[in-house]
């Protein structure tokens, strides 16, 4: 009897860590929109590929929220999910495994006051929004977002 249990002992050594890399994973999802950048992050728990257990965490880009200020939001018509990382084993990352290219753009600087006052830009010319909306997030013109931003912060500082 004790010579039959070596070799099993010995199989479910290595087979464990096996099943363990090939079933288990923790896989994270982007999902994003291609004209604000305003997305999802998902992550799930996953055995063979089915999610046990995911929470999702929604974020939103300056340039939607200045685009909600100027009363003309992104309808996230461009919108796509893809899989960023896989965790095999829950520890090792492979295929997928991209490394974000955060946007050029920055975060948390269209503050609470900083959106104030591009209200009350676009009051002052009714043009804005629509010009914004064409400029940045259908043309991605980061020159003439750089400059949006510096008019309103120098409007600021008069103030
Ligand atoms: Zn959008
Ligand atoms: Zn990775």
């Amino acid at each position: 009897m004790t010579k039959r249990r070596k070799p099993l002992l010995g199989v479910a050594l290595l087979t464990l860590p096996v099943l363990w890399f090939a079933c288990f994973d923790k896989s994270w999802f982007v999902g994003e929109c291609k004209h604000c950048g305003s997305g999802q992050d998902i992550v799930q728990f996953r055995i063979v590929g089915i999610p046990l257990y995911e929470y999702a965490y929604d974020y939103e880009t300056e340039i939607q929220k200045i685009s909600i200020a100027l009363g003309n939001p992104c309808l996230h018509r461009s919108y796509r999910t893809w899989h960023r990382h896989r965790y095999w084993g829950m520890l090792y990352c492979a295929a997928p495994c991209h490394n974000g290219i955060d946007r050029a753009i920055g975060k948390n600087w269209a503050t609470g006051k900083f959106l104030e006052q591009v209200k009350a830009s676009a009051v002052l010319d009714p043009e804005l929004p629509q010009q914004f909306k064409q400029r940045v997030l259908i043309e991605q013109d980061w020159k003439y977002l750089k400059a949006f931003k510096e008019s309103i912060e120098g409007s600021l500082t008069q103030n």
